[in-house]
């Protein structure tokens, strides 16, 4: 099939992403990890970071769906893919006779799963899920009691781990430590029934901000990809994974007077030398970061972004840059302008931004070299 040049690309830099899982390591010790490729692995590409990561020996990778997990498991023969959230009824059978790893938050789960496992003639492993305050999956803590004694009646399941997800590890400290002490309490009451190989609740911040002595594994996403979603010394040991970049596909001096995009929202005072730049909204480029000041760097200066992002394209004044010309590359995201940045410039959070990335966008992996030097060598691990 014939494709159209890429106008605009992610470069994924792998070895970034294999070095923040290193610096997790070294933030956790002994304890497992279990790193998260949801969402094409934050929009970098879940083959890519899957096929870098095994090579690390992670215990799971976290997805969120059962598209995803084949995905994994079709790049990855050694680490099970792990599904952080309910399934549907009709995808259980598929995730018992492949192995991967999966939640319980309600009965009717765990009897579908006994009958699917028993069908098999097998014994399937299992994570139970707590509700410890997220409000999103997993039993209650009050339900524990009456639960336990129906497990035992479903000879098919053994349940080989137990986690529970924390919903403001980032802003509160004193809600956060509670829940790790009732977490602490539903895991030493299921240790006394059966053995557990994988106790896990900590995501990103809960990894930065807490030692979580019941628990031997973590969840770390946005950390892989280069971003501490809370202020701290460890975050200056994360290198940046990814950079954005888009193609000048048209460079025009305007008169003074002229509108440019759409609402004419930008209006020229002087002549103007103006960029066409091939990237826009369905691409990721967030159409509210029109008029918000944001620029792109071209020939290593930063120029401003006019007028309103458009669906494919959009301007930039580079009167200050003389010498661009068409075909040249305009960094959107990367050491010039940061996920965190942009991600405040749009009232939102890094997470958004990255995963926002569209695939339209062109994924490559690159060297190391051309990223931006990283501050400190890497870790052993
Ligand atoms: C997405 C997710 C994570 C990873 O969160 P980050 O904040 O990106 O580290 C961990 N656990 C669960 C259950 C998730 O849904």
């Amino acid at each position: 099939m014939e494709e159209s040049l890429p106008r605009a690309r992610v470069e994924v830099d792998t070895r970034a992403v294999v070095h923040n899982f290193g610096v997790v390591r070294s933030i956790v010790g002994d304890a497992r990890v279990m790193p998260v490729v949801k969402a094409d692995a934050y929009g970098h590409g879940l083959e890519e970071v899957v096929r870098a990561l095994d090579e690390v020996s992670p215990s799971f990778f976290g997805v969120a769906n059962v598209a995803e997990a084949r995905r994994v498991a079709a790049v990855s023969s050694k680490t099970p893919p792990f599904l952080l959230g309910p399934s549907a009824p009709g995808e259980r059978e598929e995730i018992a006779r492949r192995g991967w790893g999966v939640t319980l938050s309600s009965w009717e789960e765990a009897q579908h799963f006994e009958n699917i496992a028993a069908g098999m003639q097998h014994v399937l492993p299992v994570h139970l899920a707590f509700d410890t305050g997220m409000g999103r999956e997993g039993f209650l803590p009050e339900e524990l009691g009456s639960l336990l004694p129906q497990l035992s009646s479903l000879s098919h399941l053994r349940v080989e781990g137990v986690m529970s997800h924390m919903p403001c590890a980032d802003e509160d400290e004193e809600f956060s430590r509670s829940q790790i002490r009732l977490f602490e309490q539903c895991v030493n009451e299921i240790a006394q029934h059966t053995e557990l190989h994988f106790v896990h609740l900590a995501a990103s911040a809960g990894i930065l901000r807490f030692k979580i002595p019941c628990a031997n594994m973590v969840r770390p996403g946005l950390m892989l990809y280069g971003v501490s979603p809370v202020p701290c010394l460890q975050a200056k040991e994360l290198r940046p994974t990814l950079r954005l970049l888009a193609t000048v596909t048209l460079v025009r001096t305007l008169p003074p007077e002229h509108g440019v995009s759409y609402g004419r929202s930008y209006m020229t005072s002087a002549p103007t030398r103006v960029a066409t730049i091939g990237i826009g909204y369905a691409d990721g480029w967030r159409r509210c970061f029109s008029g918000k000041g944001v620029c792109v760097c071209i020939r290593g200066v930063k120029c401003p972004t006019l007028g309103r992002v458009t669906m494919d394209q959009i301007m930039a004044d580079v009167s200050a840059v003389p010498e661009v010309q068409t075909g040249d590359e305009a960094e959107l995201i990367g050491s010039s302008q940061q996920v965190e940045e942009l991600a405040r410039l749009a009232g939102t959070i890094p997470w958004d931004i990255f995963t926002g990335l569209g695939p339209r966008l062109n994924r490559c992996s690159c060297h190391p070299a051309a990223m931006p030097a990283a501050p400190s060598p890497p870790p052993h691990f």
